[in-house]
């Protein structure tokens, strides 16, 4: 008998005959004679509708506040989910955040889980109940009511899966698996049977969005098997694994595309140690996470620093670098919110020279202008305008050799 933890995603519980489904299949797997604690999320685009309710309400929205409001979608769900089970003669209990035992930090909207006590949860199962449990939500050290940061069902359930030592984190979604790019965005995408924990956190990282990158880095810091599959099909889908020596290394495995960030420029940076790491304690001391950072060769004495941050955080990181800007004499700080990012992907990168080549080739044969390039030795990202994202992903999926039909 193992121990099955299963998430379901917004559009897999977005609507009754969808929540139906679920149980159906929940109560299978219980008939199969494994145990079961389901996640869920808001139904389907239940948080996106909170928060643009709270933009209607008013221009303050503290994130305390917040926080309180998204978490009753979660809410609804788990409440409907239980009673579907019901209907089927399967025992359950639904429970908050709070009541599953997941205790967070204090930094509200994007809070971090510091402790897990699912000891509610425990005694559920013991008592032979299925556990539905809230997903996105916790209480923080304060007693208040927490969010993960978007898409943050998925940390919930592999932050359980570790807690409860489940044999598997199933994370069940409106795609089949993972891909080898966004299906909606190239038709020809193909799924990816296996996918490295080393792969899937650049993938996640850099806009694969159907894994939240905070859960893969909790599944491998703790050793949980992921599954990424299909609530609509429910055929096999992606396992998320360690990287074992019988894996291939395919050079390029997948493309990812991104244009939730936007561009900053801190102009006329006087050139002397200590600037730039005042400049990124001051984002840091908000909590805003950095990514790509382009430093220009500096004249007579003066240079630029680019970096992208979350669009969420852009007004946040604007404010930091003004303060830095006067107090180092920066000449001005500009943003940007029209750039996108594309991405490659691939283990075998490390010993395959010309990727990068054909990468700037591939975007340089479309006319499209590259403003900034990160990597990694499995990744390599480029910003671009956010318009021609989606060309240039498509484009670099043909060059890789990843389009189905070609295989
Ligand atoms: P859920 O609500 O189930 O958490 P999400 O919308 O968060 O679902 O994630 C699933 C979506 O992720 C898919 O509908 C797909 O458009 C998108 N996605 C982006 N990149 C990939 C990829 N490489 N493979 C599969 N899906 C991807
Ligand atoms: N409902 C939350 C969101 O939309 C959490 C999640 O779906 O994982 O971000
Ligand atoms: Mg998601």
């Amino acid at each position: 008998m193992a121990l099955v933890v299963q998430k379901y995603g917004g559009t897999s519980v977005g609507d009754a005959e969808r929540i139906r489904a679920v149980a159906d299949h929940v109560a299978r797997t219980r008939a199969a004679g494994d145990d079961v604690v389901v996640v869920v999320s808001a139904m389907g685009k239940f948080t996106d509708d909170l928060i643009h309710l709270a933009n209607d309400v008013s221009p303050l929205r503290p994130p305390r506040e917040l926080d309180m409001l998204l978490t009753a979608g979660e809410r609804i769900s788990v409440a409907l989910v239980s009673m579907a089970l019901a209907a089927l003669g399967v025992e359950s209990a639904s429970f908050t955040g709070s009541q599953a035992g997941i205790i967070t930090d204090t930094d509200h909207t994007k809070a971090k889980i510091l402790e897990m006590r699912p000891d509610r949860i425990r005694e559920a199962l013991a008592k032979g109940l299925v556990p539905v449990v809230a997903g996105f939500q916790g209480v923080s050290t304060e007693h208040d009511i927490t969010t993960l940061g978007r898409g943050g069902s998925d940390v919930t359930a592999v932050a359980l899966a570790a807690a409860l030592s489940a044999d598997v984190c199933e994370i069940y979604t409106d795609v089949t698996g993972v891909f080898s790019a966004d299906p909606r965005v190239v038709k020809v995408a193909r799924r990816l049977s296996k996918v490295s924990f080393d792969e899937m956190l650049e993938m996640a990282a850099t806009g694969g969005r159907v894994l939240m990158l905070r859960s893969v880095e909790f599944a491998r810091r703790h050793g949980v098997p992921l599954h990424v599959r299909s609530s609509f099909t429910w055929e096999p889908g992606t396992w998320i694994v360690e990287e074992d020596p019988t894996m291939e290394e395919a050079v390029v495995s997948a493309v990812t595309d991104d244009t939730s960030e936007a561009k900053i420029t801190v102009a006329g940076v006087p050139d002397h140690p200590g600037v730039a790491a005042q400049l990124f304690r001051a984002l840091a001391d908000r909590n805003i996470n950095v990514d790509m950072i382009v430093q220009n060769t500096s004249a007579r004495g003066l240079t630029d620093i680019s970096f992208t941050v979350a669009k969420t955080d852009l007004d946040a990181a604007r404010a930091a670098c003004e303060t830095v800007r006067e107090e180092i004499g920066a000449s001005e700080v500009t943003s940007d919110d029209g750039v996108g990012r594309v991405t490659i992907v691939g283990a075998g990168m490390k010993s395959s020279p010309g990727v990068t080549a054909l990468m700037f080739e591939t975007l340089s044969n479309l006319g499209i202008n590259i403003e900034m390039i990160s990597t990694s030795s499995i990744r390599i990202s480029c910003v671009v305008r956010a318009d021609r994202v989606a060309e240039s992903v498509r484009a670099l999926h043909t060059a890789f050799g990843l389009d189905a039909r070609a295989s």
